[in-house]
């Protein structure tokens, strides 16, 4: 019970599972393996002293989770801060950019094994869910997707363009599909446009049929490793398991799909932005195109999910910076004064 009221920030990260477990026996963790690996690197940081300590002197609640999820709380925060005001200084140059998605992708991804990883809260309540648990369990992970949600209903996708090591790890491997440049784009015949419709209702079919089975009993993002890419980056620890290697086979199908199509697991599969869509179509601090802005169209063409149109809502623009790079009048600002 304690855990509830310590933990509603920490849990968006691995350490939930050791957190929620403590609370709530009930509870599978999908990834006790990476809650694990993910220790033994906090250990290897630093924080392991601190660890001792209070294991010489328990607390009752998990205190390497609480450790370990402050600090990566701190990580996303940072991230969060840096890119925000790296947009509104228009520094968020291209090579500014594939720099901070590198970053993510060796520290959140390879490093600490995918942190942060958007599918736990989902998981979480999946599992309350389909083990008709009481309620109340669910506080915590709640709490972490409203502060994350609220976040898109600030400024929009920014968790999603820069903080989260699958959408860097996606963005990174489009740049060789998807350019700034309208020659080159038209030139190539292998990325493959889904229209933005078909891919919001992709998300919410899919995330609908995860919660309906989960109604029936049945936690499809546990049960099957093969939906939980995430956890594919832990490949390259020691011991990996079966799950593991599923996953990573995962990661793989999304790493080829990145090629063609823009953002295939944010856009078609991830519960998180089918929410965080929503919540960003609300944002007052995203894009807008200023009073210099000739309307000459080309943004709208270079943009990889058509959210660059003047009245568009803006609720699946991932920051990723094509109608900046390309906008001749430079008139795509941040608007922050929204
Ligand atoms: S949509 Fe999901 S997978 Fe994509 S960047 Fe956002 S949280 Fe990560
Ligand atoms: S509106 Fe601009 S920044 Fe947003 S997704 Fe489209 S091209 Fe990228």
């Amino acid at each position: 019970m304690e855990n509830l009221f310590i933990f509603p920030i920490i849990s968006i990260f691995p350490e939930i599972k050791i957190s929620s477990s403590l609370s709530n026996p009930n509870v599978k963790p999908i990834n006790d393996q990476l809650a694990g690996i993910s220790m033994e690197i906090i250990e290897q940081i630093g924080f392991g002293t601190i660890n001792r300590s209070f294991q010489t002197n328990p607390l009752p609640f998990d205190t390497y989770g609480a450790i370990s999820g402050v600090f990566m709380l701190f990580l996303w925060l940072i991230t969060y801060i840096f890119c925000i005001i790296l947009l509104d200084a228009e520094l968020m140059s291209q090579k500014t950019a594939k720099i901070i998605y590198f970053v993510t992708l060796i520290i959140g991804g390879m490093l600490l094994v995918s942190i942060p990883n958007t599918l736990i809260p989902f998981s979480e309540i999946l599992t309350a869910i389909a083990e008709k648990e009481d309620l109340w369990y669910l506080l915590p992970v709640l709490a972490i997707l409203t502060i994350l949600f609220g976040s898109s209903l600030l400024v929009g996708r920014v968790f999603c363009g820069f903080a989260c090591p699958l959408g860097t790890f996606q963005e990174l491997l489009s740049m060789f599909n998807f350019k700034s440049n309208i020659k080159a784009q038209r030139a190539n015949k292998y990325h493959i446009e889904l229209s933005r419709q078909y891919t919001v209702w992709m998300r919410i079919y899919y995330t609908g049929f995860l919660f309906v089975f989960a109604i029936f009993g049945i936690n499809f993002l546990n049960s099957l490793a093969l939906l939980d890419p995430f956890s594919g980056f832990s490949v390259l620890r020691p011991s990996v398991t079966g799950f593991v290697l599923i996953s990573f086979l995962g990661l793989v199908v999304v790493g080829i799909a990145s090629f063609f199509i823009y953002r295939p697991y944010c856009r078609i599969f991830c519960p998180f932005g089918a929410g965080s869509d929503i919540c960003s179509r609300y944002a007052k601090n995203n894009y807008i195109r200023t009073d210099d802005c000739t309307d000459c169209g080309l943004c709208e063409q270079i943009c990889p999910t058509q959210e660059a149109s003047a009245d568009s809502n803006k609720g699946e623009c991932y920051y990723c910076n094509r109608c900046v790079e390309i906008c001749p009048e430079n008139a795509i600002k941040l608007n922050l004064e929204g």
